[in-house]
């Protein structure tokens, strides 16, 4: 048995499993900052719905996109929405200047 060549092969064999543990905390590396990026993404993404979410008004009464603006904080969907919650009781707080 050739001790010298069994050492040789011991550490090119060693050498070989550092080289590929190298590759893969790259490799991992990598993927942590793809993740990190497409995380990010994603939370700009939501970031920009909400606030177009927010910019938009919100039928009082039935809680659907609203497209008729009554007073202040007060819109609604359609004219139904409108006349259901003014009889209800926005008549009484309305701060629509007449
Ligand atoms: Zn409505
Ligand atoms: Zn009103």
């Amino acid at each position: 048995m050739n001790s010298e060549a069994e050492k040789q092969k011991c550490a090119s064999s060693e050498a070989l499993e550092k080289q590929h543990q190298a590759a893969l905390s790259l490799l991992e590396a990598q993927l942590k900052a793809a993740k990190e990026e497409e995380m990010s993404k994603i939370l700009e993404q939501h970031r920009i719905s909400l606030s177009e979410v927010k910019k938009k008004q919100w039928c009082y009464n039935c809680e659907s996109e609203a497209i008729y603006h009554c007073c202040w904080n007060t819109s609604y969907c359609s004219v139904d929405c409108q006349q259901v919650h003014w009889h209800k009781e926005h008549k009484r707080t309305c701060r629509r200047k007449r």
